[in-house]
């Protein structure tokens, strides 16, 4: 078999493979959001945006209908006999880069995934003898890669997706809206046309970006100082940001429009990729909730690309290059009125200096999976015989320490609990988490995670505040996305969330009291 090196497992798998077949959105979209490490200033070589550039945009058409080629009770094939050449690709990938569990751990064969699982339709084993021999572990594994393979069917089966259709508009005042989870969030809100697990599945897929935000912006969301989200420093950056972003009582929708503040509330997406080409107005479901504020929000990565808009409005959309306000391209789509989308294709501390100043009240920074703790695939950062250097040393060092600087807020998000653990522990510089020894590791040994402690980075490791301590977010995809190196692995798109913010060693709140804060 062919035996990948770490660094082509971790593209494969942590790259988007994106919107590598042209289709109605948001299914293309939906096939494409994978999680992955990213740094902001990765240089992209290949993946989306590229391949995003040389075909043409697919049009999200709201309402349109394709030819049903699945019917509902048609969902379920082994990846090999799928209808869907993305899907038989996928199982080709499985074929190439896993190894049977079963021989390996019994056998200590190395041989390749041949065998078809009848149950869950993914190779699993070498042949159907190791697949009886393992049934009984694999069926710990089995039931989501089911759902898996359904769900992937589904979304491209060609039905109508009315999962995205009479999206809720502003929310009236006296209707309160609970953030608890995304069943009370589609219940408060009036998301009428998502009815089933596999629904929520499909939209949570997609909404988990802008609704994450939501969640961290919101004054009602999942994180509260009661429940322990929020530490003590945490309340206060928060406070400020519903001080700007929440109207004052007794504030109707008609009279919301004169008390707009002039500055919008800014919030920078880092090494942004899927999360800047989503249908642009899957981002008016965060500012529905803030009637009086404005937003602008930036998506900065080299992979940054364009929102998802329709037909008519995609002509006047394109990255401009030339004259381009930031030095790089950038491509701004006012949304309406209340949000506008900025895209700047450049790495974030290239950018950094034109953005500022910064204020804590108006702005907020996200990174979704940065892969902090995770090793840093570029070669000048691989010596030999050296630790191998994590990506909060090299890529986000720079970002990290810049955005500290400035006091506001600084969400992450991670895919599992490892990937959480890790990523904090590489900021805290303690001991990273080890996989236990039964186990399958998230990535193949190849990778070589860090297994020791990360020395302390310079302006990061003693210089910020825990704001939201790290966790599960209500608010991630309810989608499994299953390793193609070991089918066994599986995580979920922004499974888990924390904040940090830079120390603050004195501080002037705006009008109100004067505070002098020791570290
Ligand atoms: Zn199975």
């Amino acid at each position: 078999m062919r035996q990948a090196t770490g660094r082509a497992l971790a593209r494969a798998a942590y790259r988007p493979l994106a919107v590598s077949r042209a289709g109605p959105i948001p299914s293309a979209a939906l096939s494409s959001a994978l999680p992955r490490q990213s740094a902001p200033s990765l240089q992209a070589k290949r993946t989306f945006f590229n391949i995003f550039q040389k075909k043409k945009a697919p049009v999200f058409e709201e309402g349109s209908e394709n030819k049903i080629i699945l019917s509902q009770d048609n969902l379920f094939h082994k990846l090999s006999e799928s209808p869907f050449e993305a899907l038989r690709q996928k199982g080709e990938r499985i074929r190439t880069y896993s190894i049977c569990p079963e021989s390996y751990e019994k056998y200590h064969e190395q041989v390749p995934v041949k065998y078809e699982c009848p149950n869950c339709g993914f190779p699993s084993h070498a042949s159907e003898e190791r697949w009886v021999e393992g049934k009984a572990e694999h069926d710990e594994y089995c039931p989501r890669i089911r759902e898996v393979n359904e769900d992937e069917h589904d979304i491209r089966s060609g039905r109508r997706i009315s999962e995205f259709e009479n999206m809720p508009g502003i929310q009236p005042y006296e209707q309160a809206v609970s953030l608890a989870s995304w069943d009370s969030l589609f219940f408060t809100r009036g998301f009428v046309s998502i009815n089933s697990p596999r629904a929520i599945r499909h939209v949570s897929k997609l909404m988990t970006y802008p609704i994450t935000v939501l969640s961290v912006l919101h004054q009602n969301g999942p994180f509260t100082s009661s429940n322990g989200r929020i530490t003590h420093e945490g309340r206060r950056s928060m406070a400020a940001i519903h001080s700007t972003i929440h109207s004052p009582p007794g504030t109707t929708i008609e009279g919301a429009t004169d008390i707009r503040p002039m500055a919008p509330v800014r919030i920078f997406i880092l090494g942004a990729r899927a999360e800047s080409t989503l249908p642009a107005d899957l981002w008016l479901q965060v500012v529905h909730l803030f009637p009086t504020a404005q937003f602008n929000i930036f998506f900065i990565g080299p992979e940054a690309g364009i929102p998802i808009v329709n037909e008519r409005k995609r002509q006047y959309l394109k990255m401009e290059t030339e004259g381009s306000k930031y030095g790089f391209p950038t491509c701004e789509f006012n949304v309406n009125p209340q949000l506008k989308l900025t895209s700047i294709q450049a790495t974030y501390q290239d950018v950094h200096n034109q953005l500022g100043p910064f204020d804590p009240y108006q702005d907020i920074f996200f990174a979704f999976s940065p892969g902090l703790g995770f090793p840093d695939q570029a070669p000048e950062n691989k010596e030999e015989g050296q630790r191998q250097l994590v990506q909060a040393e090299t890529s986000w060092r720079k970002p990290l320490q810049q955005i500290l600087e400035t006091k506001c807020g600084l969400f992450f998000t991670a895919f599992s609990p490892t990937d959480l653990a890790r990523d904090v522990a590489a900021v805290y510089g303690t001991q990273p988490p080890t996989t236990g020894p039964n186990s399958p590791s998230e990535y193949p040994s190849s990778v070589r995670l860090p297994t020791t402690a990360t020395p302390p980075i310079e302006g990061v490791t003693d210089e910020f505040e825990l704001i939201l301590t790290p966790g599960t977010n209500p608010f991630g995809s309810r989608k499994w996305e299953i390793a193609e190196w070991d089918i066994r692995v599986g995580v979920k798109t922004n499974w888990g969330i924390w904040g940090i913010r830079g120390k603050r060693y004195e501080v002037t709140n705006k009008g109100e009291e004067e505070e002098v804060e020791e570290e």
